[in-house]
C-alpha cells in the first residue's frame, strides 16, 4: 500500500478563551479529542458533522493553519506539525486550501484568467505567456474558458467558487483541503463546482471535503469521518456500508431520527441525551466511559458506540 498523503495522530486542539477583565478566568475549549486518520493517494475523505462538531478546525490543523495543542500531523511521510512559517513555507504549494468564502478569496480587479495565471507566475514561476496558456487550459477544463475576461462581480456564484479551483488546480497540489466549497450555492451549481474539483485532481492527489451535506459526502467521497464533539464518531466507505452510529444516521438519514435536541454530554458518550441505545445494561457505560473507534465488520468500518461494538445488528427502537 503507498504511503498516505496524510496522517494524523492523537490530534487534540484546545482553544483558551480570556474573560472581559484581566483577572476574569480564562475559559478552555476542547475543539478536537482525540482524532485519528489516514488519507491515501488518490483518496478523497468527507469530513461531516454539525456547527462546531470540529471538522473545520482538524482541517486547518492538517494544514498548518492552526497548531494542535497535541497530536502529530504527517504529511507526505514529513512531519507537518511544529514546523516553522518559513520552512513550511517552501512547502506549501503542494498542500492547498480551498476556503468557503469564494468572493473574499478573490480580487474584484482581475479577470478570471488573470487571477489563475497570476498565480501561476508568483508561485510557480512560470514567464506570463507559459501562465496565460496553462491558466486558460485549466479555465477550459472547468468550464470557464469563455468566461476568462469576466471580472468576479460579472460571474455567478458557481463561477466565482471554479476559478478559486482554477487557481488551486492549476499548482497540481498533493493535497487539497477544501472547507464547504459549494455552501450558499443551489444543488445544480454545488454539483458542478464538485466536479470540478474532484473530476480534475491532480493524479495520485488527495482530498479532504469538509462539508454538512451529506448528499455530497455520499456522491463524491470514499470515505467519510462522521464527527461529533471534536470526536470522530464513524468512519465508513459509504460504498460498502451504512452508516450505524445513531448520530451518523441521523446525519445521513434525517427521517431516522433527530439530531441532539438537549446539550451534549460532558461526561461519558457526548450522544447520550438522545440516544436510544443508552438504556438497560448500556446506560452506566455510556454515562461513565468515552467511546471510542472499533472495527465493524470490514476494516474501512469503525464506529465509536458501547452498544453496537456488542450488538451491531439490533435495529434501533
Ligand atoms: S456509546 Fe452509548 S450513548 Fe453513545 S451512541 Fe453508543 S449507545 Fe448511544
Amino acid at each position: 500500500m503507498s504511503r498516505p498523503i496524510v496522517e494524523v495522530r492523537g490530534l487534540v486542539k484546545t482553544f483558551t478563551q480570556s474573560g472581559p477583565w484581566p483577572w476574569s478566568p480564562q475559559r478552555h475549549i476542547p475543539a478536537v479529542q482525540g482524532v485519528d486518520f489516514t488519507v491515501a493517494p488518490g483518496e478523497v475523505v468527507a469530513l461531516v458533522g454539525q456547527s462546531g462538531s470540529g471538522k473545520t478546525t482538524v482541517s486547518r490543523i492538517v494544514l498548518g493553519l492552526e497548531e494542535p495543542s497535541a497530536g502529530e500531523v504527517w504529511l507526505a511521510g514529513e512531519r507537518w506539525d511544529g514546523l516553522s512559517e518559513r520552512v513550511r513555507r517552501e512547502k506549501r504549494l503542494r498542500y492547498q486550501y480551498i476556503p468557503q468564502d469564494a468572493m473574499g478569496a478573490l480580487d474584484p480587479q482581475q479577470t478570471a484568467l488573470e487571477h489563475v495565471s497570476e498565480t501561476l507566475r508568483v508561485l510557480r514561476g512560470l514567464t506570463r505567456a507559459e501562465a496565460g496558456e496553462k491558466g486558460l487550459d485549466m479555465l477550459a477544463k472547468l468550464g470557464l474558458a469563455a468566461r476568462r475576461d469576466a471580472l468576479p462581480r460579472e460571474m455567478s456564484g458557481g463561477e466565482q467558487r471554479r476559478v478559486t479551483l482554477a487557481r488551486v488546480l492549476a499548482l497540481e497540489p498533493q493535497l487539497i483541503v477544501a472547507d464547504e466549497p459549494t455552501s450558499g450555492l443551489d444543488p445544480e451549481r454545488r454539483e458542478s463546482v464538485l466536479e470540478a474539483l474532484i473530476g480534475n485532481l491532480p493524479e495520485g492527489s488527495a482530498c479532504i471535503l469538509v462539508t454538512h451535506d451529506m448528499t455530497e459526502a455520499r456522491g463524491w467521497c470514499d470515505r467519510v469521518l462522521a464527527m461529533l464533539a471534536g470526536r470522530v464518531i464513524e468512519e465508513i466507505n459509504l460504498k460498502e456500508a451504512e452508516p450505524v452510529h445513531p448520530y451518523a444516521r441521523v446525519l445521513f438519514d434525517p427521517w431516522s431520527g433527530t439530531l441532539p435536541t438537549q446539550p451534549l454530554a460532558l461526561t461519558g458518550c457526548p450522544f447520550r441525551p438522545d440516544c436510544p441505545r443508552a438504556v438497560g445494561a448500556n446506560q452506566a457505560r455510556c454515562e461513565g466511559e468515552i467511546p471510542t473507534l472499533s472495527t465493524l465488520g470490514v476494516p474501512e468500518h469503525r464506529v465509536a458506540c458501547h452498544d453496537l461494538i456488542v450488538n451491531p445488528v439490533l435495529e434501533l427502537p
